[in-house]
């Protein structure tokens, strides 16, 4: 047997169970935000506004003012710029498309559905944004998510070329799963670029806006409502994020930033399906967030030092094992967000996982990164460290390049 078949077999022999797969934070992130659960009680069931949270909404289908507030600051727009709904991001994204494609944005000529539309995604990616459009019925093109953003003069190429492209959606802060961000030279040209269609939209999932791991040394999220108005395209971006990974995942609130104008357009399509979002959980995210010692950039410093430390075993186990010249594999160290992205340098990615998986190491499926599940290279791999305490993520990784070793050795092997 070979060298990187024996230490293969060892670690397989342990017997291990480890998953590093879905980007979940531990229950240490969840700790920090327990009191969530006391943030209100039976005796202070009206808001600072005087609603009473028990009651359907006075204020319309946008969410509570207190909460438009609260999270218009994160987001960097005004209240009337944001709309608070209930537990998730994705749920945001999907009504905002649904009906762009029943109706039309504001901007439209015609209900997307209508155009055969297609929408342009960034990859390596994130799957659920793929399943999401699919589902819908888009046709998705493609563009490289590069270090500074996506590939931006293939966005403006595709965007140039048909009323049938709509827009595009990434992830424009510490993106899933390279945890990339955008810069702003780039987000200006985005908010400026020349669409054969006029309802041309940027979606921004921004989902890791505040995720930062240090204190000093992170990325800028950029404002693409803010950007938007300045190139005379004030309707053109949607921005959506979530608490899921700042108190409890998909147990919070998801939430979009828009101009006040399409604000008032979504609120009006959500007033036609809905009395109004779940005001409890607005107001007790309120209450728990603004009395957090140093609000919610005060709690994500917490979790950036239970998180920190994982994303540092993943480098630290690779480069020793791996190397850091590229050999048999690249990956990002990112400043922020949840994912590692690694890129085997041989075509190797879905036997690594499989290898993986066949010794107690669940990685996301390769492939996942792409629509469709297939990676073109079959080289990327997403690496979910927050969820496994760090010894778990430090063996993980310690398997995960062994499988490397061995899945690159075996392609040569059959490759000459
Ligand atoms: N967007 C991105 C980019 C994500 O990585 C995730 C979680 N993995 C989500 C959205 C899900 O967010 P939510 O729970 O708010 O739907």
């Amino acid at each position: 047997m070979t060298g990187a078949r024996d230490r293969y077999e060892a670690f397989k022999a342990r017997g291990l169970k480890l998953n590093m797969q879905r980007g979940q934070p531990s229950d240490a992130d969840f700790d920090l935000s327990n009191d969530l659960l006391n943030a209100v009680g039976p005796h202070d069931t009206l808001t600072a506004g005087g609603q009473d949270i028990r009651n359907y909404s006075a204020g319309g289908v946008a969410g509570l003012p207190e909460a438009r507030e609260l999270f218009g600051r994160m987001m960097d727009v005004t209240a009337d710029q944001m709309l608070v709904w209930n537990n998730a991001s994705l749920e945001v994204q999907g009504h905002v498309l649904t009906w762009a494609l029943l109706k039309g944005l504001p901007g439209s000529t015609s209900p997307w559905a209508a155009q055969r539309p297609q929408l342009i995604v960034t990859t390596p990616g994130y799957d659920r944004h793929f399943l999401l459009l699919q589902t819908l019925g888009f046709e998705l093109l493609t563009v490289e998510m590069q270090a500074d953003g996506p590939d931006v003069d293939a966005v403006e190429r595709l965007a140039a070329g048909s009323d049938r492209v709509k827009g595009v959606l990434f992830v424009p802060t510490y993106s899933n799963p390279g945890g990339e961000t955008v810069s702003v030279q780039k987000a200006r040209r985005l908010a400026a670029l020349k669409a054969a269609a006029p309802d041309f939209t940027i979606f921004a999932d921004d989902a890791y806006r505040v995720h930062h791991l240090y204190a000093q040394d992170r990325d800028e999220a950029v404002n693409f409502v803010a950007l938007c108005a300045e190139a005379g395209h004030p309707d053109r971006a949607f921005v959506f994020a979530s608490t899921s990974k700042i108190t409890f995942a998909g147990a919070g609130l998801g939430f979009v930033a828009s101009s006040a104008a399409n604000v008032k357009a979504v609120g009006a399509w959500l007033n036609a399906q809905s009395i109004g979002p779940n005001k409890v959980e607005q107001w007790r995210h309120v209450r728990f967030l603004e009395g957090y010692p140093g609000g919610v950039e005060g709690l994500m410093a917490r979790h950036a030092e239970i998180i920190a430390p994982k994303f540092a075993a993943v480098d630290e186990v690779l480069s020793a094992a791996l190397g850091r010249g590229g050999e048999l594999a690249t990956w990002g160290t990112p400043k922020g967000g949840y994912f590692i992205s690694l890129d085997t340098t041989l075509p190797v990615a879905r036997r690594v996982v499989q290898l993986a998986g066949e010794a107690g190491v669940s990685l996301t499926p390769a492939g996942a990164t792409y629509p469709g599940g297939l990676d073109p290279h079959d080289r990327n791999i997403r690496l979910a460290p927050t969820r496994p305490p760090v010894e778990e993520v430090r063996e993980a990784m310690e398997v995960v390049a062994a499988c490397i070793q061995l899945a690159s050795e075996e392609y040569r092997a059959a490759n000459g």
